[in-house]
């Protein structure tokens, strides 16, 4: 084929890429466009931007980062800011390209864009490559997997599944294709963080470029943190206390294979423990959740979830004070505080938080993951949801709900309050 377009969406990255490799072998020219939400600081229903700064900015900070790196083989990224689709469209007709490639994204606003790109008769050439497994190397049906985790993990560690090597770099990157589509104008001014912040996004370390994610994966696995990941991953503030490597696998500027490829180099140089075990172990949830998108589609994104709950309560005051960590809960507000002025919050508090939105408050989940899809820099629609109906007892955990008792939380977790202090909550 002679000119196609290479639409990127959460695989800002040129490695283990393999739908832009198969977009490199078979389009002449390419056009690489990226195109930023018209709608990402549109209000939503819950009365925030859907989008926030934090999250802006390290994405800013990922597409910079693919810039160059397409820069330095002559090739350019097209950043536009609109309508996907219809930005697509116009490329394609002046363009003369008849084919999109992508990264196919199974949930429903994603679905229904490459629906509609498809009805303005562009071939979509969409490539399943966000898990860890490949869904057609499990040891089932997507249809039948397990509804729980324990037996999902068993199955695939019983039927001994493993990742497939992560692809190189395409051999060949067809000519850029030119085009004068409008391009989005200057990112925004970077924000400020938070001295305590425990993802430093605004250090180049940490910034959202696929170069700073390899650099980093290669970095913890060669320190000490990735031998005590099971003893550490509970904690509540810093930089090593788990691996920090959601933000980029939520853009794609890494994928998990290029991870896991890393966790066995480890494992081969200093040998398998229970904290190498755990990555894994994490990562599955991390697949499980994607894969139940597969399986289970719409109905995750609907208030009952899997289950047949009626829709949940909401109490609109309760729900302002947590979004600004004044509820009088001093480990939800520093929580909350932390997620608002940085972008990233533990594993650990971010169940505390949202059983005490869900269970304490009695507000909408939906609610609780909307803030958290418009807060988090490494917000992924597939854990977000996934773990939000988990905690609503709406999705694939069997029992009703996980509570969890914010006083104990606080006791176990953060017994001298030295983490509270450090957002400005206990003295
Ligand atoms: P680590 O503890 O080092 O874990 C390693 C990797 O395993 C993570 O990078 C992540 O890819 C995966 N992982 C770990 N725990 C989970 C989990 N519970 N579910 C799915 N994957 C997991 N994670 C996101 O990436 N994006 C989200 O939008 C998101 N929303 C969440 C919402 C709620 C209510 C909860 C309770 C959890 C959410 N998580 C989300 C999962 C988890 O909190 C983060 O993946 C983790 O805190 C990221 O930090 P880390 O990379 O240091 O994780």
């Amino acid at each position: 084929m002679q000119t196609a377009i290479y639409w990127f969406r959460n695989d800002l990255r040129l490695v283990d890429n393999p739908a832009l490799n198969d977009a490199c072998r078979q389009a002449q020219r390419l056009a690489l466009v990226y195109v930023v939400p018209a709608g990402e600081r549109q209000v939503t229903r819950w009365g925030f931007e859907r989008t926030g700064r934090h999250r802006r900015t390290f994405r800013d900070q990922a597409l910079a980062g693919l810039s160059r790196a397409l820069a330095a083989q002559d090739l350019e990224l097209l950043i536009a800011a609109g309508d996907a689709v219809e930005t697509l469209i116009v490329l394609a007709g002046e363009i003369g390209a008849a084919d999109v490639f992508c990264e196919a994204i199974a949930t429903p606003e994603e679905l229904a864009e490459c629906a509609a790109l498809r009805a303005a008769g562009l071939r979509v050439h969409e490539c399943w490559q966000s898990s860890l497994l490949d869904p057609t190397d499990l040891p089932f049906a997507i249809t039948q997997m397990p509804r729980v985790f324990t037996a999902f993990r068993e199955s695939v560690e019983g039927a001994g599944t493993a990742p497939r090597p992560p692809c190189a770099l395409p051999a060949r990157l067809p000519a850029t294709a030119v085009a004068s589509l409008t391009l989005r104008g200057d990112s925004e001014a970077a924000v400020a963080l938070p001295a305590g912040a425990s993802f430093p996004f605004t250090d180049p370390r940490f910034d959202g470029s696929e170069a700073a994610g390899r650099s980093h994966v290669e970095q913890y696995f060669h320190s000490a943190a990735a031998r005590q990941y099971k003893q550490t991953r509970n904690g509540l503030s810093g930089v090593d206390y788990s691996t920090k490597f959601s933000p980029w696998l939520a853009l794609g500027a890494l994928s998990a294979r290029t991870v896991y490829d890393a966790l066995r180099a480890h494992e081969s140089r200093l040998g398998a423990n229970d904290s190498t075990y755990w990555i894994w172990f994490e990562l599955l949830w991390r697949d499980f959740f994607r894969f139940s998108s597969l399986q289970h589609g719409a109905r995750l994104f609907q208030a009952g979830g899997l289950s047949s709950l009626p829709p949940p309560d909401h109490d609109a005051d309760a729900f302002r004070r947590w979004c600004a960590g004044e509820t009088g809960h001093t480990l939800v507000d520093a929580g909350m505080r932390e997620l608002a002025s940085s972008g990233y919050l533990s594993n650990r508090l971010r169940q505390v938080v949202a059983s005490y939105l869900i269970h304490e408050l009695g507000c909408d989940w939906r609610a609780g993951a909307a803030w958290f899809e418009s807060r988090l820099i490494d917000f992924d629609v597939y854990s977000n949801q996934g773990n939000w109906l988990y905690l609503a007892g709406r999705g694939a955990d069997p029992r009703q709900g996980r509570r969890f008792n914010p006083d104990k939380q606080a006791a176990t977790y953060d017994p001298d309050g030295q983490y509270r202090m450090l957002w400005g909550v206990c003295r």
